[in-house]
């Protein structure tokens, strides 16, 4: 099943531009409570985290392609493989490693200056999966590199190859 860019949204999660007013909306009812400075920090991480799907990009041209229309493209080239049995993708800084870290920081280094930041990625990511659920994609992001690394593996096994995919969409996308 093919669908284009108008039916279905780029990337593999909610929308930057969705991301950005959602957690506005959070920063304006967390102020009262936390202070302007906190309630700006959750809206840095709750939006900054999707930076994630930039850095893939420009590691995938090896540096040399910063336009971001073609990163556009790509992802929508992408985006029509989300019902696929066998695609499936992951964003680092959405993965549980990434979240135990900045925990982890929290704990041994600032507690609140972390926290904020893991609370404001969770939001991010609870987003996210409301999404990939409405689309019924839930299993199309890799919810852990350990995940990630366990499922390529099946897959190379099979004599599939995800990193193929890529750098084929990667090539259409030029
Ligand atoms: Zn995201």
């Amino acid at each position: 099943m093919i669908y284009t860019s108008k039916s279905f949204p780029v990337s593999y999660g909610m929308k930057l531009r969705e991301h950005l007013i959602i957690g506005g909306i959070a920063m304006i009812i967390l102020t009262p409570h936390w202070g302007l400075w906190r309630a700006f920090l959750f809206w840095g991480a709750e939006v900054l985290i999707d930076a994630d799907h930039y850095w893939d990009y420009l590691w995938r041209s090896r540096f040399q392609d910063w336009s971001g229309w073609r990163m556009f493209k790509y992802y929508n080239l992408i985006t029509q493989h989300l019902h696929d049995k066998n695609f499936f993708a992951i964003s680092i800084l959405h993965t549980a490693e990434i979240f135990i870290g900045i925990y982890l920081l929290a704990y041994y280094w600032n507690y609140t200056f972390f926290m904020t930041i893991f609370w404001g990625m969770m939001f991010h990511l609870v987003l996210d999966i409301i999404w990939l659920l409405k689309y019924k994609v839930f299993f199309v992001r890799a919810y852990s590199i350990i995940e990630y690394w366990v499922r390529k593996r099946s897959l190379l096994r099979r004599g599939l190859n995800p990193d193929g995919f890529y750098k084929k969409m990667f090539e259409l996308s030029k």
